[in-house]
């Protein structure tokens, strides 16, 4: 099969490769979608290691990716045949650690994960433990399916917001998975949604979406251009200041400014990866006279099921996630266009076949 294999940064080859086979417990997809994701754009810049034992390729990057089942192994022929539309999960916990017994399967120790430690979706064929498989909804398109893992991602965050109806929600950066939580609090309830961010071509798909109120932190020729996002909050809530905060974003000032825009009994979420030595400043006691509650989310344990669903019912629109599909040989050139945001990318897919 053809597939892009990264051997190491500046080094990411399109090649002729053995096709992979099925163990007993895999199912083996033709990959017919694969997202491209900032960490892929990471590992290809060398930005961050890889999961391997060695933190090195190469490797078959891609995990965000959906496919057409070619062949199944003997277990796996229980749950899954020939023909089968689905979508891999490509966290895949051992399920027998101290940690996965406490049912924390995300935070297994043991887990191997499809396009960071084991081979991915920049392929033609890819093989997974069919545990991470799941069939996709009918009327749910492969491209579209694809974005199953940052809804699953998102969506594990809003359950850990507790967005209420009637409430305010601040969502700090504006990319795909922003956008989807956006979405998702709207769905949730909320009654106000501020969208922050930093690129204007974002902001506008937010403002498209139905944001509330629209703020660019950075450019100061953007229309939504906003010095001071505390004051902005506070004129949209009446002085309460934002019930809820999604920080989707690693910048660890969106976190600092969620902090400061976050009001009495507030939820804050911070979701995006900051760097290895990142710090945050928390305004320690106001954040104790005001009763908040500041959580973490990491990946996306048991919401799978929910993010199909909310996929197959429409509660997202998903049109402006997805800017473009590119066939497999212009993997590399999608993600430098994700990296260097040229033609504006949300969400670009590469189509396999
Ligand atoms: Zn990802
Ligand atoms: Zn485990």
């Amino acid at each position: 099969m053809k597939a892009w294999v990264f051997y190491e940064p500046g080094k990411h080859q399109f090649e002729a490769v053995a096709d992979p086979a099925p163990a007993a417990d895999q199912v083996m997809v033709q990959v017919k979608a694969c997202g491209i994701c900032g960490s892929d754009v990471a590992y290809h810049y060398g930005m961050s290691s890889l999961e391997t034992p060695n933190g090195k390729g190469p490797l078959i990057l891609g995990h965000e990716y959906t496919g057409q089942v070619v062949a199944v192994g003997e277990s796996a022929a229980r749950l899954f045949g020939v023909g089968d539309r689905v979508v891999l999960d490509p966290v895949q916990y051992c399920n027998a650690c101290a940690v996965c017994k406490r049912g924390q399967p995300n935070l297994c120790e043991n887990k191997t994960v499809l396009g960071v430690s084991t081979n991915g979706g920049f392929a033609e064929l890819s093989v997974s433990h069919y545990t991470g498989v799941h069939k996709l909804p009918e009327n749910v398109d492969y491209v579209t399916g694809a974005l199953t893992e940052p809804l699953a991602c998102a969506t594990y965050a809003l359950q850990k917001a507790e967005v209420h109806p009637g409430m305010s929600v601040a969502v700090f950066g504006m990319g795909p998975i922003g956008l989807m939580m956006q979405q998702l609090a709207r769905a949730a309830g909320a009654a106000k949604v501020f969208a922050i961010g930093v690129n204007d071509y974002r902001l506008e798909a937010a403002q498209a979406l139905g944001a509330d109120l629209v703020l660019n932190t950075r450019e100061s020729t953007s229309p939504f251009y906003c010095v001071d996002v505390k004051a902005a909050i506070a004129d949209a809530t009446g002085g309460a200041m934002a019930d809820r905060a999604l920080v989707a974003t690693g910048a660890v000032p969106a976190m600092e400014s969620a902090l400061e825009i976050t009001g009495r009994r507030s939820v804050i979420v911070y979701f995006g990866l900051p760097g290895d030595d990142a710090r945050v400043a928390l305004p320690a006691l106001q954040s104790i006279l005001w009763d908040k509650t500041i959580r973490f989310s990491w990946l996306a344990p048991n919401t799978w099921p929910a993010a199909l669903d909310a996929l197959a019912g429409g509660l997202i629109d998903t049109k402006p996630l997805v800017s473009k599909t590119i066939p497999l040989e212009d993997t590399v050139k999608g993600i430098e266009a994700a990296r260097t945001r040229e033609g504006n990318p949300m969400k670009i897919v590469v189509t396999p076949s």
